[in-house]
């Protein structure tokens, strides 16, 4: 990639040195120019072989014409020859003149030398040659006549000459030799026309070959010229800008010869080099141009060797320039030979620049893809990128290894392809988004395909941009939160609950108080009919009866309240014994025997036939079944029927109690055993209740490892409650642990410390009833005091005191020495377990909530009975 980013710009820079090269060695013409000056030259020498070729005919043909001028004279002067000699010899011997004489000898030598010249020129023309020999014949006789003629003449023999000229002999002779020549030289006429004609033609040929040929090289000689001038002046500016190209390019160049000595040098180069162009000119470019290795910091051989010696383009990376004043570069170059037309390498052109920022930034780049690798391969939430064709260009591992794949496995295909056709419809929307340039937030949930499944996830897509601005992909950044739903759905849920527990702790609150205030006004109203003096005694006695009766239902409901309390907090320890469950049945059904009275209702027990024995705790167990069969009474009409019901089955006893009264809607059924759980009040409830009951039904029967269930047709159909608990078979139960053993009358002395004085009046009268002698304080400090001068051997303190609280009192009596067998009884409003643990630690022996069940005071004033209630 480094190489890859760094030599591709320094290729485009080898065109720029090829394309130097190129320019150097420029042609001068073009193709086809030359072909049209190579057609010109051919051309040319056509017509200059033309013209000597007409000129040789025109010579050849001279000369014939000549030839025959030559036979014509020839012809000519041999008739004139043998004319001047008939005639010499004629006039000689006729007329015996010396000057004809003389005249015929000078022409009778001449004729045979003449014939024979004719002869010698005909003597190539078929035709001339027969009429040359009838020529010669003819010359022969007149010769012969006039030696005949001469020698008759000198020999005197007038008559012989008479005869010999007058014959007409010699006259057909002369006559034939004058007709033979003429048709010799008509011959030689007609042949000289031809001859002339071919000689002209050819002279004229010669002529305008001559013409073409001169016109012709001249055309050439202007087009030479012009077109040289043309691409001198083109060479000269391709120099010039090539030399201003050079200069003004971003990139270092440097041009040497082919000796390496540095010949032109851009201001880019003079820069970088620390050389300016004038003072480097001349220099080696090992000088100029000096280079190490970036990392080996080695000298680095210059690519212009390499270029020079092996005429090839060279490459040189991650060099360092040193300048001339020392200060160093990181350098990208190159090297290129300049050739000229025939191959051979000229010189070399070194093209550079400084890449110091360029390989900063690629370092920077390794350095952010190294961290890009790191979030990939170790980033824990899913990233991918899409093209706009949905296809992923990258995922990283956490992203493939989600959809059980590898991200080679992914990258290329489509988001379809991968996560499924339904995941990739049920997001496609968002991606157009992204893929519009809007980055989008969402949550969804995906079904992939798969075992990956329906998943909640929050995506985040976000378009990515190139340089231009345009979308071109889209990154995915999705976080599986389908966990994080849950627990919020959970949350909901519990939020649901709480808000549904508060609204019905709201609601118990609001019943407690109100459950709390309907005895007080009876309480109240009978406290003043007692104290009204003149009231009968029936009606005090009455009176008496409703205070009880409201205060046990008082208390009853503070019992429950603490109990649930300490199931709720996992403190209500049971004391567990075996026991029989008939004995069990027989307390629940004595406890809620006035209740069924009162309201008229049929309890019918239906109960196996043999003792059943259970490992229980029996007031805890009665507890269970006398709420149950409260709850029967209380949400039936009056007169109804209620059946407790009690089956073996295996090893548990499952214990019913059911009514045919209001029912419970299925709706409601779920949440019956929940704290503070009252279906609507107008199902026609009639008594009150603080929705606690079913509660402590369900937590006791579990803290016995049994189960409980509810069962009802519906509203109207009356209910059934079902107590499972395991079963212990024993032929005879030990009897009930709460059977009360009678007081025995012991007298004491009782300090009673309280600050409400009804509460402690009350009770003084109480004790005092019993033959106790019983002292009152309303302060603890009080209490100590009169502790001190009364010694009791029992005192019952309020912890809730002004200014020491009970507990105070007792850690004070506890260090008495008088007060050794002192029994303390603490008598508090208080009933939580934290506050009994804090009562024992202080001294106490025994903790008592309010209202305070007489009996069983008297049992532990009596000594009898030693544990906590
Ligand atoms: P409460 O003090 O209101 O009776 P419980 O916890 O005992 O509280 O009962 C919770 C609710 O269950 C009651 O308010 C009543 O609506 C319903 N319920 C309990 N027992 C019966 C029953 N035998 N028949 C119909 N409804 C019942």
């Amino acid at each position: 990639m480094e190489n890859g980013s760094r030599r591709k710009p320094l290729s485009s820079d080898f065109r720029i040195s090829e394309n130097v090269s190129a320019s150097a060695k420029h042609r001068p013409w073009s193709l086809r120019l030359m072909s049209l000056l190579v057609v010109s030259i051919a051309l040319l020498l056509a017509m200059v072989g033309a013209a000597t070729w007409n000129l040789r005919t025109q010579q050849i043909w001279g000369g014939w014409v000549a030839h025959s001028n030559q036979v014509r004279y020839e012809l000519l002067q041999l008739l004139e020859l043998l004319i001047d000699a008939q005639t010499g010899a004629r006039g000689f011997s006729l007329l015996g003149s010396d000057r004809a004489l003389q005249a015929y000898n000078e022409a009778t030598p001449r004729i045979e030398p003449c014939l024979e010249r004719v002869q010698q020129l005909i003597s190539d023309n078929p035709k001339q040659r027969p009429l040359g020999a009838q020529l010669e014949g003819l010359a022969n006789e007149v010769r012969v006549f006039n030696e005949t003629l001469l020698n008759e003449a000198r020999n005197g023999n007038a008559a012989r000459v008479r005869s010999l000229l007058t014959d007409g002999h010699i006259d057909d002779v002369m006559a034939s030799a004058r007709r033979l020549v003429a048709e010799m030289q008509a011959e030689e006429d007609h042949l000289l026309i031809e001859r002339r004609l071919t000689r002209d033609r050819a002279r004229r040929d010669a002529t305008l070959a001559l013409w073409g040929t001169g016109g012709l090289g001249a055309i050439l000689l202007v087009l030479i010229v012009y077109f040289t001038r043309r691409d001198e002046a083109r060479l000269h500016l391709a120099e010039r800008e090539l030399a201003t190209m050079l200069r003004s390019i971003g990139d270092a160049v440097i041009a040497t010869d082919v000796a390496g000595t540095i010949r032109f040098m851009n201001p880019i180069a003079a820069q970088l080099t620390g050389w300016d162009e004038t003072s480097a000119r001349g220099h080696p470019l090992t000088d100029v141009f000096r280079i190490i290795g970036e990392e080996t910091r080695a000298p680095v051989e210059s690519p212009a060797r390499q270029v020079l010696e092996g005429g090839r383009v060279q490459l040189a990376n991650n060099a360092v320039l040193i300048s001339r004043d020392g200060s160093e570069r990181a350098i990208a170059d190159s090297g290129a030979p300049v050739v000229d037309e025939s191959g051979n390498v000229q010189g070399m052109v070194l093209v550079f620049r400084d890449v110091t920022e360029q390989r900063r930034a690629e370092r920077a780049l390794q350095q952010r893809d190294a961290e890009l690798q790191i979030i990939n391969d170790y980033a824990r939430f899913p990233i991918a990128r899409c093209d706009p064709q949905h296809h992923y260009l990258f995922v990283n591992k956490a992203y493939a290894e989600r959809l059980g794949s590898r991200p080679e496995d992914c990258i290329g295909k489509h988001i379809r392809d991968v996560a499924g056709e339904r995941a990739y419809q049920s997001i496609r929307h968002y991606m157009d988004e992204a893929l519009a340039g809007r980055v989008v937030e969402f949550e969804t949930e995906i079904p992939y395909a798969g075992n990956l499944g329906q998943r909640w996830m929050h995506c985040i897509y976000a378009p990515v941009r190139d340089t231009d601005g345009m979308v071109r992909s889209f990154v995915a950044a999705v976080t599986d939160i389908t966990e994080r739903k849950a627990a919020e759905r959970e949350l909901e849920r519990s939020r649901a609950a709480l808000a549904e527990t508060d609204r019905r702790k709201d609601e118990f609150i609001a019943t407690l108080s109100h459950e709390l205030r309907n005895p007080l006004a009876p309480i109240r109203a009978a406290a003043k009919i007692i104290a009204s003096p003149q009231v009968p005694l029936p009606q005090v006695q009455r009176a008496q009866v409703i205070i009880e009766r409201q205060v046990t239902h008082m208390a009853l409901l503070l019992d429950d309240l603490l109990d649930v309390a300490r199931i709720t907090q996992g403190k209500l320890t049971l004391k567990k014994a075996t026991v029989a469950l008939f004995d069990v049945v027989d307390a629940a059904v004595e406890a809620v025997r006035p209740t069924l009275n009162a309201k008229n209702h049929q309890l019918s027990l239906n109960l196996p036939t043999e003792p059943v024995s259970l490992e229980a705790d029996p007031l805890r167990l009665s507890q269970i079944l006398s709420n149950l069969m409260i709850n029967a009474a209380k949400y039936s009409d009056p007169g109804s029927h209620i059946e407790l019901a009690a089956t073996v089955e295996g090893d548990a006893v499952s214990l019913s109690v059911k009514d045919d009264g209001i029912g419970i809607a299925p709706q409601s059924i779920t949440g019956i055993f929940d704290m503070f759980s009252q279906i609507d009040a107008g199902t026609g409830r009639s008594d009150g209740g603080l929705g606690i009951g079913l509660a402590l039904v369900k937590g006791l029967t579990e803290l016995h490892g049994g189960t409980v269930e509810a069962r009802s047709g519906g509203l109207g159909f009356g209910s059934e409650f079902i107590v499972r608990l395991p079963l212990v078979r024993r032929e005879a139960a030990s009897p009930l642990a709460t059977d009360p053993a009678p007081a025995v009358s012991v007298r004491r002395r009782i300090l009673i410390a309280d600050d409400n004085q009804d509460a402690a009046e009350s009770l003084s009268m109480l004790l005092e009833l019993s033959g106790h002698e019983v002292r009152i304080a309303h302060q603890g400090r009080d209490a100590l005091a009169i502790a001190q001068t009364f010694r009791p051997d029992t005192a019952l303190l309020d912890i809730g005191m002004p200014d020491l609280s009970g507990y105070e009192v007792a850690r004070a009596l506890r260090q008495e020495p008088w007060a050794t067998r002192l029994r303390l009884i603490a008598v508090t409003g208080w009933g939580q377990e934290d506050d009994r643990r804090r009562a024992l630690q202080a001294g106490f022996d025994h903790y008592l909530t309010k209202p305070i069940d007489p009996d069983h005071l008297e049992s532990l004033i009596a000594g009898q009975s030693m544990e906590y209630s």
